[in-house]
Order: C-alpha cells, then sequence, then structure tokens
C-alpha cells in the first residue's frame, strides 16, 4: 500500500482508538501529531503509541535509521525527550548516561558522545531507552553505528514517567569481547618497564583493550606495583626468562633452574603461576621445547620498536601488516612505543580490531593451546 494510504489509515486508527478520552478535547495534540506524520510521510511508522498518560511517543524508520517524536499530552507541544526527566534529576541522568558510555566505548568514542552539543536520538522500547548519536566527528572515523542500550532499572529515579519492565530483563551495557570480530593480541617484552609499563596499562584500560606482558624474573621484585597494576586490569604476565639470556646457549638443566627462580618470584608477588613463556629473542631449540613445561608463544609481527624508536613507523607498520589472529611483539620501555600505542588502539578499533590477551585471543578463537608447541599467531580453525 502506498504510505500516504497507510499514514492516513494510521492517523485514523488512532482517532478513533482508546487514547480519545486521555486527550479529551485537546485540539492542539491531534494537530501535532498529524503534522509530525506529514513531514516523516516519506518514512515508515514503526511506534504510535500514549506513555503513562505523559506523553504520545512517535518513531519512524528510514533506511536503518530511527526518528523519534515526544508529544506532552497535556500542551499538545512537540517536545525534547529531556523534558519527560524530572527537572532536578537532569544532571544525574547526563552522568548516569555518560558513565555507561565510558564503560561500553573506549574514550576516544566516548568523549565525543558525551559532549552536550552531540545530536541524539531517544528511542523508546519496552525495557529500555536506546539512544542513537547522529552527528559526530571521531577521529579516526568510525564505520560501526554508535548507540547506548539503557535498561530502565538503572534510570527509573530520574524518569518523570513510568514503565512495565519484564522481571527477567537483562541488562547488556558494558564492554564483551565478541567472536565476531576480528581479534589481535598486542605483547610487551624486557619489564617490568616502570612509569611507562604503568602508562601502557592505562591507554589499554581506556581504549578496552587488553595486553600480555612478558616479563624478566631478576626484573620482577623491583616492579611489584606495576605487575598488580597491570594484572588488575585484566592484562596477562608471562616469563621472558630469568635473566634475558638465549636459552640455546645455556645448558636446560640451568634453564630449568632459572624458570623455577622466576616462578618463585612471580608467585611470591601475585599468588599465581604462570601459563605462557616467551624466550629471549624468540629463540628456542627442541630440547628446550620438550624440557620446559610452558606453552611457548612467540610473534609473527615485530615492531621492531627497540630499534626504531619511532612511533610513525611502528603504528604504520602495525596498520599496514596486521590481520585476525596476529600476536604483536613490542617492548615497554620506551617512550616512543607509549606513543604508538596511544595512536595505535583507536585506530585498530575503528578498523574493526579487538585487542585481547593471549589468553583471550585463543578462547575468542576457539583454540586450546597445547605445553610444549610454540605460537606464532593465533589464527582461527578454519584458516
Ligand atoms: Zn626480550
Amino acid at each position: 500500500m502506498p504510505i500516504f494510504l497507510y499514514v492516513i489509515i494510521l492517523f485514523l486508527s488512532y482517532n478513533g482508538g482508546s487514547n480519545m478520552s486521555v486527550f479529551g478535547s485537546n485540539k492542539n495534540i491531534e494537530d501535532s501529531i498529524e503534522k509530525i506524520i506529514h513531514d516523516n510521510e516519506d518514512k515508515k511508522v514503526t511506534v504510535n503509541k500514549t506513555i503513562d498518560n505523559k506523553f504520545v511517543y512517535l518513531e519512524f524508520e528510514n533506511e536503518d535509521k530511527v526518528f523519534s517524536y515526544f508529544v506532552n499530552v497535556q500542551t499538545g507541544q512537540s517536545v525534547d525527550f529531556l523534558s519527560f526527566i524530572k527537572e532536578e534529576e537532569r544532571s544525574n541522568f547526563l552522568n548516569k548516561i555518560n558513565e555507561l558510555l565510558y564503560l561500553k566505548y573506549p574514550k576516544f568514542i566516548a568523549d565525543v558522545l558525551s559532549a552536550d552539543s552531540v545530536e541524539k536520538t531517544y528511542q523508546i522500547k519496552d525495557n529500555e531507552l536506546v539512544i542513537y548519536y547522529d552527528h559526530y566527528t571521531i577521529e579516526p572515523s568510525m564505520n560501526e553505528k554508535l548507540f547506548l542500550v539503557v535498561n530502565y532499572n538503572e534510570i527509573k529515579d530520574y524518569l518523570d514517567f513510568t514503565f512495565l519492565l519484564s522481571a527477567d530483563y537483562q541488562n547488556e551495557d558494558g564492554y564483551n569481547f565478541s567472536k565476531d570480530k576480528k581479534t589481535v593480541a598486542l605483547t610487551f617484552d624486557d619489564g617490568p618497564g616502570g612509569a611507562k609499563t604503568n602508562e601502557i596499562v592505562n591507554l589499554l584500560a581506556e581504549n578496552k583493550a587488553h595486553a600480555t606482558f612478558f616479563m624478566v624474573g631478576n626484573k620482577m621484585e623491583n616492579g611489584a606495583s606495576v605487575i598488580h597494576n597491570v594484572l588488575k586490569n585484566g592484562n596477562e604476565i608471562g616469563s621472558h626468562s630469568y635473566d634475558h639470556k638465549n636459552m640455546k646457549r645455556q645448558k636446560t638443566e640451568d634453564i630449568l633452574t632459572k624458570e623455577e627462580q622466576t616462578k618463585t618470584i612471580y608467585h611470591d608477588i601475585t599468588g599465581e603461576d604462570f601459563i605462557y613463556t616467551r624466550p629471549p629473542y624468540g629463540s628456542i631449540n627442541n630440547s628446550i621445547k620438550e624440557n620446559l613445561d610452558t606453552i611457548f608463544i612467540t610473534w609473527n609481527l615485530d615492531t621492531e620498536d627497540w630499534l626504531h624508536r619511532d612511533k610513525n613507523y611502528i603504528v604504520d607498520y602495525v596498520m599496514n601488516n596486521i590481520s585476525d589472529g596476529d600476536i604483536i611483539l613490542m617492548h615497554d620501555l620506551y617512550d616512543s612505543t607509549v606513543d604508538a600505542v596511544r595512536e595505535l588502539l583507536p585506530k585498530l578499533y575503528a578498523e574493526g580490531y579487538q585487542v585481547v590477551s593471549i589468553s583471550e585471543l585463543a578462547s575468542l578463537h576457539d583454540r586450546t593451546l597445547e605445553p610444549h608447541t610454540i605460537y606464532r599467531s593465533i589464527k582461527r580453525n578454519s584458516e
């Protein structure tokens, strides 16, 4: 049926519906609704209903985009959604929305979306309020739709209207890694690197990313607080030997003794054990592989950050070579590496990559990692 007819019928059914008693003789509201529907006749009407006798909610859809209108039942005026937030609670409401934005999105996105000036579309659903962010400029530029889903339970104290909420409704905000997205592991060797490691940990947290730090045993005792900070933020730590000597040039029994020593130091600090080992220089032979009871993780993307000490080189190298399942090697020792991470994480996010620890990469790609095996990358099983 032509949209024109569809709109007329919808409008008629609206006039004849149970809403009549609510509006009484207020002709303003009918005129407002008529005008809104007329202004949107190129779109499909998806909702037209009265909420809590307070407002009529009109929703349209066109090419996957949602358009919404709120008509105040008392005045008949089309108003902003925020007018149905209790006046004294408006700043609390906006603070709550911003809090949820920072939970869901990396900081470089949330910083932009939380600005008052960003245009928003509020969509009323049965159990949740969905906020679409319409006009934005985010660098690096994003392809994905930006929106926030807010369970009414989280904002009910601020709303000036009531709603029926399903008892079994589960809230889904916050950030979760997805098996459907491209996923890579970022790894940092030779630390703990003091303030530089902590800076990297902050950047990872701001960007909803995790990494694996391969640390040197004889540096750990002076780095206990850094180690705690790394773990507290959802990152992982592996062994990078006790003294960073090439394992191939040592007796196997010496390597085993020193690995035990590293394990003990780490356990004393964290109460945990290593799962992974990265031999210094990636240098390993069959005897080490067979005798050391660990999973060996090397890399397939070497940024050579220690050699170039150049932020732009590192960023370009990674962005030009990255693909799903890669393991990237860096060192948490240099300012240029910290600067590269600051620029790289938003770029990777914008390109659709999630950046995770080794364990998360294996789990998201449905891979089980085996001891006495060397992994240079962790691709999906089908590849
Ligand atoms: Zn190293």
